[in-house]
């Protein structure tokens, strides 16, 4: 189990070197406490698993008044509670019931592990904390800092990567490095897209394809943290860079299983896989959680931890043919094709 946290550490790598103290400081101590949560999960764990009874996924948010110590966060929103004044709860609440009733009505799935699991959020972690994270129980909040981070809890795609980091865990469990990494960070994209999707009712080529627009303040020049249509165009700025995914293996990055490498490129060879779903959501046409999502979705549960770009590539073009035909199938042959993955068949 590891922390999957949605801010890439490029990002906040980059931010060290800000002209202002202020975001300097916000970045530093989000990269801190992040190394530091890897600790402190054992702690949180045992809270939360006495909370980890199946209960058709209901829904309990905490508010950590800023403190990191999450046991003692109170308990301000619970399932049959009604809305409260304080709009991140609100947020959270409502971006756990989209993620629960996309995965239960579009894949017939019953919460986070498929028996029901109890989705735990956790807001206003820290100070001025630049990224919200699942951690195996619970996803947590931060508020950002304001400058360039807005409240993490305002996007809906951002939770249902989140939470789909625990649909993983329960389903492939695709370890969290390489490609195989790569593809975990790639599911957590696509189904937080689709989620987002499905919640507005767009077809696949009215949705936009961007992770996380809504997370920077108005004053940062970046569209989102990453876009699944065009990889490696959702940003270009003096404070944290150019982004930095591929869109094809061409451009494949080999990086050290490390954290200022991203793990060997999580985020960041993500972009692939990421053009392939686009590809063939546009390709097949129509809702991209119908037949696309479902190639996907039977894809990921017939993973494994060690599964590379190649070996999914050729699991969607079996399952391509086996749930749905001939045209699916030659849609998803050309979509891995145009970002350089052949598949045999
Ligand atoms: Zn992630």
């Amino acid at each position: 189990m590891s922390i999957s946290c949605i801010t890439p550490p490029y990002i906040l790598t980059r931010l060290l070197d800000s002209d202002n103290v202020d975001i300097r400081q916000s970045a530093l101590s989000t990269l801190l406490t992040t190394a530091q949560l890897r600790g402190e999960r054992n702690v949180r764990g045992l809270i939360a698993g006495a909370l980890a009874t199946p209960a058709d996924g209901r829904r309990s948010i905490f508010d950590c008044d800023h403190s990191t110590f999450l046991p003692l966060a109170r308990l301000v929103r619970s399932e049959d509670d009604a809305t409260v004044p304080d709009a991140s709860v609100n947020q959270a609440f409502d971006g756990f019931g989209t993620t629960r009733t996309f995965y239960r009505e579009v894949f017939q799935r019953n919460s986070i592990d498929d028996r029901g699991m109890r989705l735990l959020g956790y807001v206003h972690r820290g100070i001025q904390y630049n990224n919200a994270f699942w951690d195996g129980q619970q996803m947590v909040f931060g508020d950002g800092d304001g400058q360039v981070f807005t409240d993490f809890t305002g996007s809906t795609d951002v939770i249902a990567h989140e939470l789909t980091h625990g649909v993983t865990e329960h389903t492939a469990n695709l370890e969290y490095h390489f490609q195989s990494g790569a593809l975990n960070e790639s599911m957590s994209d696509v189904f937080g897209s689709m989620a987002k999707q499905w919640k507005l009712g767009q077809t696949a080529d009215q949705a936009d394809w961007l992770i996380g627009p809504e997370i920077f303040t108005p004053h940062i020049d970046a569209d989102a943290l990453r876009s699944m249509k065009a990889p490696g165009t959702a940003f270009d700025n003096k404070l944290f860079g150019k982004d930095p995914q591929p869109d094809h293996m061409d451009r494949f990055a080999n990086l050290p299983d490390t954290d200022e490498g991203d793990n060997g490129g999580v985020h960041i060879n993500s972009g692939i896989p990421n053009k392939a779903f686009y590809l063939v959501a546009v390709g097949i046409g129509g809702k991209s959680w119908d037949a696309p999502g479902h190639i996907w979705y039977e894809s990921l549960k017939a993973s494994t931890p060690t599964t590379q770009f190649q070996d999914f590539a050729e699991t969607t073009f079996r399952k391509a043919d086996q749930l749905y035909g001939a045209r699916e199938q030659q849609a998803v042959k050309e979509a891995w094709a145009e970002v350089g993955i052949r598949v045999s068949g």
